[in-house]
């Protein structure tokens, strides 16, 4: 069998002050057809995986776009345009195939394009006609659209969050879309609306037994796959929130009656996910006072990998007018700031106007003192303590009085893992206190050296309390900003 495979995306902040343009692909990375002779990059590791797996069975790939763009706001049209049009111009000259694989987001947004997986999915299916399987894997951050539905065979979503199971999801989606191909399954899709809008930490309860009931309920004759798409609130498009996808071998009714089986159980779990995080004053003041140490503190609405900017300055701002010692905090996102850093050199001490310059959310500059410790180059970290790498640019350690640490980078990107600290030369253990800009995905790793890990709310460009996202595309029928949207 031929199998044409490729993956583009980003996830789209409608919120954030930055558009995604040609220069976001480009830094994180960007292949045209040498994917598979680069090293695996986070949403292109599925098509390593793929050509493996098609290798071992003697199947032939064609392997088309693979790129990726940090989260950030809205991306430019015909950025969108020229990346869709360069998969289906490869699609196309690769004559018939039996496959199409795709690895993306699903929470990607253009200017025209709200859907920008189900417009790709949708002009690739008019080219390969009814017959070729199209099977797609996505985070599970992404949108799940009627459009999507009626374009692909297979839609598989990452289970994870930190996202830990890409090759996992990955294998599955393969072997489904080997079977369907064979004619020795009947892929059938149905989806349920949870109408909810909400923030789910799959390693930690309900979520980690819900997600081990998926996975068990997959072994059940007749059911090929059941995902939850999260969704991603900060992506205002009508179809944003959280939906409930089985697949099943033919069979339309047991995917319906999977799907709300499922969406339910998150539904009745509904109390568990109302967003109660502590504000910054709140959480300083308990770490400050805290016989435990280091207590980690997740700046959750900085988190470049949701669309922040990650140059915010306010919790910063207020660890120091509490005269707080022993505290990291980063990574800051200031390209000027590394710049200066990199001609001063270790050891220089300098007056620096740190962050606050890419957003209003992000506060002022704030302008210290700083001596530089370390400054490493061509920097990577990978998703937890994995070893898939993506990119951080060149890294600086600032360090002020009371011992006061600070990471810096050029490369935007969230607080994946520790390593970053731990490579430039922080010695976690002995801080008090750990701040890093994140969501989840710092957890699994982070929570090694953590007696105690809190979520903190302060303003940014990421809002974890959806009834108060300003939406202009979703109407406003879902939980929590309706108390039952059902009926
Ligand atoms: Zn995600």
């Amino acid at each position: 069998m031929k199998i044409f495979m490729a993956s583009f995306g980003t996830e789209t902040n409608v919120f954030a002050p930055m558009p995604t343009g040609w220069e976001d692909f480009e830094e994180c990375y960007f292949y045209r057809h040498d994917t598979l002779s680069q090293p695996s990059k986070l949403f292109n590791s599925p098509m390593h995986l793929w050509n493996k797996r098609a290798k071992e069975d003697g199947h032939e790939v064609i392997c088309s776009l693979s790129t990726f763009a940090m989260p950030a706001g809205i991306t430019v049209r015909h950025v969108y345009e020229e990346l869709r049009d360069m998969v289906l111009d490869d699609l196309r000259a690769a004559g018939p195939v039996d496959i199409v694989l795709l690895s993306q987001h699903g929470a990607m947004i253009a200017q025209g394009y709200d859907d920008c997986e189900g417009d790709l999915m949708a002009e690739i299916r008019k080219i390969v006609g009814e017959k070729v399987i199209v099977g797609t894997e996505l985070d599970l951050h992404g949108h799940l659209t009627d459009k999507m539905m009626d374009s692909a065979n297979l839609l598989v979503f990452f289970k994870h969050y930190p996202h830990d199971d890409i090759d996992e999801r990955a294998d599955e989606l393969y072997d489904l879309a080997i079977a369907s191909a064979e004619q020795k399954i009947t892929p059938v899709m149905r989806f349920w609306d949870c109408k909810m809008i909400a923030f789910y930490r799959t390693p930690i309860e309900p979520m980690a037994s819900f997600v081990a009931e998926m996975k068990e309920r997959e072994k059940e004759p007749g059911v090929l796959s059941l995902s939850l798409c999260h969704g991603f609130p900060t992506g205002d498009m009508p179809d944003v929130g959280t939906r409930m996808m089985a697949i099943t071998d033919n069979d339309p009714d047991l995917a319906s009656s999977l799907a709300e089986e499922f969406g339910q159980k998150i539904w009745e779990l509904r109390e568990d996910f109302r967003v109660d995080f502590p504000s910054i004053d709140t959480a300083l003041t308990y770490s400050h006072e805290s016989n435990k140490h280091p207590i980690v503190l997740a700046d959750i609405s900085d988190n470049a990998g949701g669309g922040a900017p990650s140059d915010s300055t306010v919790m910063l701002r207020a660890v120091l007018e509490k005269d707080m010692d022993d505290v990291a905090i980063g990574i800051f996102w200031d390209p000027g700031v590394v710049r200066i850093c990199k001609a001063a050199g270790k050891g220089a001490v300098l007056d620096l106007c740190l962050g606050g310059k890419h957003g209003v959310v992000s506060g002022l500059p704030l302008n210290i003192n700083a001596e530089i410790m370390n400054v490493t180059t061509h920097q990577a970290q990978a998703m937890g303590d994995g070893d898939v790498m993506m990119p951080l640019g060149t890294l600086v350690w600032l360090r002020m009085e009371n011992n006061i640490n600070i990471l810096v980078n050029d490369v935007r990107n969230q607080a994946l893992s520790r390593l970053p600290f731990l490579e430039i030369g922080i010695e976690l253990e002995k801080l008090g206190t750990i701040i890093v800009k994140s969501s989840n995905h710092f957890f699994n790793s982070f929570d090694v050296v953590a007696e105690e890990i809190i979520h903190v709310s302060g303003p940014g460009a990421m809002s974890f309390d959806s009834a108060t996202i300003p939406y202009k595309k979703r109407d406003g029928n879902y939980w929590p900003k309706v108390e039952n949207p059902h009926k």
